[in-house]
């Protein structure tokens, strides 16, 4: 993908200036806004539809610019060396200086922070004064967008500003990970729960349903598609369109592979791309 000096400098501009705008990460595009600004969050919340009780993730370029805002510990310091800049999210407590709008954080104690690897999100990163607050580029509870077509799809005219950096590589949401306790990881992700134990040398609970609600922001409906989903089905019903897994169904209509060798990046890199068709 070529790097486009003139839409990342206007997006600084933008950015600058307390408007939103969309731009590519790795994982999935992201809608970013100035994470001290009230009126950036306040855009960020109104654009998306999204509640206010679902903190969003602040996105800083490194370790360092972080440390006026959050308390980084000894957990966030082995997993940063190995999985920094990268798709991991560590929920820490909340500086009381911190300048971090508390709408950021739906008024918890704490903020969720990343630090993204893609080449044009760390170009931003490294020019503004401000970390960046950014939800994914769609209306709340529909589905993630991996490129920026599917981003002006689902804010047609609304957004002021793209940056087109190509397909995300990853596809798929960041890994969440409560660091201001026992670990626990709050949304699995692509770094999986065993790559994380090794490195911490812990038991590490997934978040589990019934357990005590740690973020509000957990919803019932996320990744909606806006059509009925059925999931886990052992059964073909050909009036359905089917999104599959391995080679079992190649060549029929109406069926979508994530991949064909069962890989499961591959398939992480196709299930919104795929939903969304
Ligand atoms: P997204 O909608 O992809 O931006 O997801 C953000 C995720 O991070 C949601 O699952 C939120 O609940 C979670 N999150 C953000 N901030 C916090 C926080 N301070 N504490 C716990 N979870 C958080
Ligand atoms: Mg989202």
């Amino acid at each position: 993908m070529k790097f486009n000096f003139a839409n990342i400098k206007k997006a600084e501009k933008l950015l600058n200036k307390s408007e939103c705008v969309a731009i590519p990460t790795e994982t999935v595009y992201g809608l970013a806004g100035n994470a001290y600004s009230k009126e950036s969050i306040k855009k960020i919340y109104k654009l998306k539809k999204r509640p206010k009780i679902n903190p969003l993730i602040v996105h800083f370029y490194d370790y360092r610019d972080a440390t006026n805002d959050v308390h980084l510990n000894a957990n966030f310091f082995k997993l940063y060396k190995k999985f920094c800049p990268g798709p991991i999210t560590f929920i820490l407590k909340k500086k009381i200086n911190s300048e971090i709008h508390s709408m950021v954080s739906a008024n918890l104690n704490t903020v969720a922070v990343r630090f993204p690897y893609h080449k044009i999100t760390r170009a931003i990163l490294k020019k503004i004064s401000f970390p960046l607050a950014m939800p994914s580029a769609n209306v709340s509870s529909g589905l993630s967008p991996v490129n920026a077509e599917d981003v002006a799809d689902e804010f047609k005219k609304k957004l002021k500003h793209i940056v087109n950096g190509g397909k995300s590589k990853i596809g798929i949401e960041s890994t969440v990970i409560d660091l201001t306790r026992k670990p626990m990881i709050l949304r699995p992700g692509i770094i999986g729960l065993n790559n994380i134990k090794k490195i911490l040398n812990l038991r590490i609970n997934i978040y589990k349903k019934n357990s005590k609600i740690v973020s509000p922001g957990m919803l019932e409906k996320h990744y909606s598609p806006g059509i009925p989903i059925y999931l886990n089905k052992k059964t073909v019903n050909y009036a359905h369109a089917q999104i599959t897994l391995g080679n079992k169904y190649n060549h029929k209509k109406n069926f979508f592979n994530l991949s064909k060798k069962s890989d499961l990046k591959e398939a992480a890199s196709n299930l919104y791309k795929t939903l969304r068709k």
